[in-house]
């Protein structure tokens, strides 16, 4: 089975050999491996090591993006939320549930965020200290580029929490050129195409020490696992999922070998194409027009027949050996395809192929999209 979904995604086998074994991480023997995919961690962020680290933490993306906005916003502190989408909405929720003042602007989500907006935005509330940035927002599948944005938060004397979950690894990050960035967030499970159970921020460290004692929270705070890196190298301060610690640097050998970020980008780039071209080929209408499509995920609008139900769907390909969301993304329904993992051009094609099959075999006729809310 293919997961064409935006994580977790589809791993390669020496990935998942990775984690078949048992592991004490407190062992001086597991150390070494935790110090060097922190290293090589910091050098996809193009984060310099006498001013960056990695922190790795339990969990999820959630995890990663709660653990920074408690970090580094202060209690009773304001983020700016551009509202770029359903991850968006979601920084709001975690902002405001950890008593942070969440501050939602509202966008075009259909395209990629002006930086004229945030910095009005920022002109207007001086006591905004942040802005909390999706930078592939998953939902609509646009890129919010932190390149673009990050010079009018820069200009404003604010900071940036980046969710580059979904973006990681395959869309370029330079944190040295980018002060103004307080972390990145992301998680072992999406463009790095490891195993779900760990998150990771790079994050500056003079800002870490900084923010010592912002948290409220033991478990999420980012500058304790700072401070614990200092007093115990290679150390986890709870229970680290050790085995997907393995499977990640497994993957990120393989991502070294594929020829890192520009390659992992041009392969989701190739895999989007197709995609995108394959759809158009069977009639099927992508939801957003090609120039703000980006590389990581694609809604194709469903389509109008009233034979179209989207379980049935995924149920129909998931007898011809893939797998896509089954739920909707988008205000006019649609089927939404993860273009990352360990998948290639040519699998899209193949997915391509199912997708047609699948509709002639539900009965659809008509594959114009439907105009109806979903
Ligand atoms: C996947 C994702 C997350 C995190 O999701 P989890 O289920 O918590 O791992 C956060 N932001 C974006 C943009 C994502 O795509």
């Amino acid at each position: 089975m293919l997961l064409l979904i935006p994580g977790p995604v589809t791993t390669r086998p020496e990935v998942r050999a990775a984690m078949a074994q048992d592991i004490a991480p407190w062992d001086n023997e597991f150390r070494p491996h935790y110090i060097d995919v922190r290293d090589r961690v910091r050098a996809i962020a193009n984060a310099p090591a006498e001013t960056h680290a990695t922190l790795a933490l339990q969990g999820c993306g959630h995890f990663g993006m709660e653990a920074a906005i408690r970090t580094f916003v202060p209690a009773g502190g304001k983020i700016l939320i551009p509202l770029t989408g359903q991850y968006a909405d979601r920084l709001v929720k975690l902002a405001d549930d950890c008593g942070r003042v969440a501050v939602p602007l509202a966008i075009p989500q259909e395209s990629p965020l002006a930086p004229a907006a945030v910095a009005a935005a920022l002109a207007a509330d001086p006591a905004i200290s942040h802005v909390g940035l999706v930078y592939s927002e998953t939902s609509t599948g646009v890129i919010h580029d932190p390149a673009v944005i990050g010079p009018v938060v820069r200009a404003a004397g604010r900071r940036i929490i980046l969710d580059s979950v979904s973006a990681f690894g395959a869309m370029p990050l330079d944190m040295g050129a980018q002060p103004e960035l307080d972390a990145a967030v992301f998680t072992s499970n999406k463009c790095l195409e490891g195993m779900p159970g760990l998150c990771f921020a790079v994050a500056r460290t003079d800002r870490l020490v900084e923010c010592a004692g912002n948290a409220g929270s033991w478990s999420f705070d980012l500058s304790d696992i700072y401070a614990n890196y200092q007093r115990s190298p290679g150390g986890f301060r709870f229970t680290p999922p050790a085995q997907v610690m393995m499977a990640f640097r497994a993957a990120l050998d393989v991502f070294d070998a594929e020829g890192g970020q520009p390659a992992r980008f041009a392969r989701y780039r190739a895999n989007a194409d197709a995609l995108f071209e394959g759809m158009q080929g069977i009639g099927l209408m992508p939801y957003l027009p090609r120039a703000v499509q980006g590389p990581i995920v694609m809604n194709i609008h469903a389509p109008a027949d009233p034979a179209w139900s989207l379980q049935g769907f995924v149920d129909a390909l998931k007898r011809r050996g893939y797998l896509i969301s089954n739920f909707y993304n988008t205000r006019l329904p649609s089927m939404r395809i993860g273009c990352i993992g360990a998948i290639t051009p040519e699998d899209m094609r193949g997915f391509v192929r199912a997708a047609d099959a699948a509709l002639t075999e539900m009965g659809i006729r008509n594959r114009a999209p439907a105009a109806k809310a979903a």
